[in-house]
């Protein structure tokens, strides 16, 4: 099978991934293989190509926004049939024992095995994974449009979750790329009045399109405080200035990966009971609830086609920001 291989992190702009040739995978003991239609791509595949992450293997397929079709049972799979479509997200399976699986927060598990980073991922052909890790898409989206969803989806929807906001309530996004722009959607069908912070002039104006009722930069004082705030851009320098708008016991909920340095700041732009607190990962249950809240609403991706042979140039543009809405591969499609 035709996949996008990592052997050695570099740069996006030296083109790290190569187009090689591998064996197609054989489904074993309760997985599926998945034909792969398309792959969208995260923030996170750029920290992977470019070695930002500590890697536990290369080389590497990236990718971990998969939609694509059932073609094969290993033995003892019977959660789908050939030919289901079903969507592969960064959670890859979990030892479902350790004290965090037991609590609810399979997220944090110890064990915890991440598509295209500990296994091989979407940027090829094909790929396998345990049949109680794959979910269903829901009918309302065509394959490119609800690959967003399996990343930027799931974990703006664990971030918008554990902010706390409330429907009606006054929601801050710092950062306008693919998460950004579901969580928008999201909000707004709660009611919620949403307020973007961003510099980039395309985010703006897909911002105010979805329905944000205010943007701005970072530095700008939106006309009243914020009862949340998330933070998508991987930029500590934002933390103190989030915290500068936002109100009385308000949650600043920080949803990257990684993150340059925190400046110091004032006990007082915390003091009130303001909180910060990171989103790592998700469960199987934030992503069963999301894409069935996804489909309600429905969300609307704005996507940005490439081919998989030019994941290179794709990465390459998500890293300056140049990609409208999410970027997603094209495969078998
Ligand atoms: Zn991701
Ligand atoms: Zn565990």
């Amino acid at each position: 099978m035709r996949a996008m291989l990592l052997e050695r992190p570099q740069p996006a702009e030296k083109s790290p991934l190569t187009l090689d040739d591998l064996p197609t995978p054989t489904p074993g003991p309760g997985e599926i293989r998945v034909r792969i239609r398309c792959c969208g791509l995260c923030h996170t595949d750029l920290h992977t190509v470019e070695g930002d992450l500590q890697l536990p293997r290369l080389p590497v397929v990236p990718g971990h926004q998969i939609v694509g079709i059932v073609d094969a049972l290993g033995p003892g799979a019977r959660i789908f049939k050939e030919g289901d479509r079903v969507g592969i997200p960064w959670l890859h399976s979990t030892d479902n024992q350790c004290d965090y699986c037991r609590r609810g927060l399979e997220n944090l598990c110890d064990q915890a095995q991440f598509t295209g980073y500990h296994v091989d991922g979407g940027y090829a052909e094909y790929t396998v994974v345990n049949e109680n890790y794959a979910y269903r898409i829901p009918e309302v989206f065509s394959d490119e449009n609800a690959a967003p969803l399996l990343c930027a989806g799931i974990i703006g929807y664990r971030s918008y979750r554990l902010s706390g906001i409330l429907p009606g309530q006054r929601l801050g996004l710092y950062g306008f790329g693919a998460s950004a722009h579901l969580v928008l959607q999201f909000a707004r069908h709660q009611n919620c009045e949403v307020y973007v912070f961003t510099r980039t002039p395309i985010h703006r104006e897909l911002a105010q399109r979805l329905g944000a009722v205010w943007v701005g930069s970072a530095e700008d004082t939106p006309p009243h405080p914020l009862d949340a705030s998330i933070i998508f851009a991987p930029a500590g320098a934002l933390v103190p200035q989030a915290l500068r708008v936002l109100r009385k016991a308000g949650t600043l909920a920080l949803a990257g990966i990684t993150m340059s340095t925190i400046p110091a700041m004032d006990y007082s732009l915390l003091y009130h009971e303001r909180v910060i607190r990171s989103i790592a990962n998700s469960t199987r249950q934030d992503a069963r609830e999301f894409l069935q809240l996804a489909a309600e609403v429905p969300l609307q991706t704005e996507v940005e086609l490439f081919d998989l042979g030019q994941a290179n140039q794709a990465l390459q543009a998500l890293k300056k920001s140049e990609i409208k809405g999410a970027g997603v591969l094209r495969i078998n499609m």
